[in-house]
């Protein structure tokens, strides 16, 4: 693994402007901190993004604003910009490197200078506010992920959208690492690709710029799911989104069309030879209680609410192919 730094900046090259996300490693040579002044003095709002390399909707929308409004903003910004490497490739993090956002908690990435550098930074800054800005690889509806529900994280994720997602695990997250230090909120801007998750990541930050002080707005209209499982392909395993193609696990090419949807017992979600892994937070596994293999094709046999299940097979190998929820209120 690469001995991860970050490199600090107090100003913009103005190639930013113009530049592909896959062109800013090129630019920057790898991971980067903005210290930015706004209009306004003040705490700076820090914003994360490209923590995985091919979620672009943070970057394109600041770009977008700084070509509109120039690089100085209503206020000041502690901006970072993660994993610009694999975004180079388009992929979520590189094959010989970590996860981005698993590597800010316990464990033997947290003597990376990266996470030390960029925690000391932030520390110092004082941030009023953090967004972790982030895509999802299926079809899913923008939403937020809050590690805690503080009302000063409720209400930011009340101005993102009405619909939030609870988690406990994985506790190695940088938005869950920053709510030692202020409100912090990950988002969920939508699908990689489309150019509406990009505008509603541009809309979000628009609103975090004036948002002088976090109320503590009613929550009553906010949906909250639970994160309560993972689910896993099991490691070695083939996987294909295509009934065409044979592999050990074959889902149904649209999967993603359950995210955030009740799926109904009797379901058929694809083909499997073995069974894949639902496990909690305490590596439990529910494959049982959840579905059941009926001549190798996977029945639901409990209903559940899945999140982020995603229809790229790299991803599902990479991090997991989705999550169970149950919807808390
Ligand atoms: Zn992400």
């Amino acid at each position: 693994m690469e001995n991860l730094t970050v490199n600090f900046f107090e100003k913009i090259p103005d190639q930013i402007l113009t530049c592909l996300p896959n062109e800013l490693y090129r630019l920057l040579q790898g991971p980067a901190l903005f210290f930015l002044p706004g209009k306004k003095s003040g705490p700076p709002l820090f914003i994360s993004t490209l923590i995985h390399g091919n979620e672009p909707s943070g970057f394109l929308a600041l770009q977008r604003l700084w070509q509109e409004e120039g690089f100085i903003l209503d206020r000041p910004l502690l901006l970072f910009l993660g994993n610009i490497r694999a975004a180079q490739i388009n992929e979520r993090y590189l094959a010989d490197g970590p996860d981005f956002n698993r590597i800010w908690g316990e464990g033997p990435c947290a003597s990376l200078p990266l996470v030390s550098d960029v925690i000391t930074k932030i520390q110092k800054y004082k941030p009023i506010f953090a967004v972790d800005l982030h895509n999802t690889s299926g079809l899913n509806p923008p939403y937020s992920a809050l590690s805690v529900l503080r009302p000063l994280e409720l209400s930011l994720a009340q101005a993102f959208s009405l619909i939030a997602v609870h988690y406990s695990e994985p506790n190695t997250t940088l938005s869950h690492k920053l709510t030692s230090f202020c409100p912090s909120i990950a988002v969920e801007c939508g699908k990689n690709t489309d150019p509406l998750s990009h505008q509603k990541a541009y809309q979000f930050i628009k609103i975090c710029l004036k948002i002088d002080q976090l109320s503590l707005l009613p929550n009553s209209s906010l949906q909250i799911y639970e994160s309560l499982m993972r689910i896993y392909i099991p490691p070695g395993s083939s996987l294909s989104f295509n009934p065409a193609h044979s592999a050990n696990f074959n889902f149904i090419s649209d999967l993603d069309k359950f995210n955030f949807k009740d799926v109904p017992v009797g379901t058929i979600i694809g083909k499997c030879e073995k069974k894949f892994l639902l496990l909690d937070d305490n590596k439990k596994d529910h494959f049982d209680y959840y579905f059941k293999l009926i001549k190798n094709e996977i029945m639901v046999i409990k209903n559940f609410i899945p999140s982020l299940l995603t229809i790229n097979p790299e991803s599902a190998l990479q991090d997991c192919l989705g999550y169970i929820m149950t919807q808390k209120f």
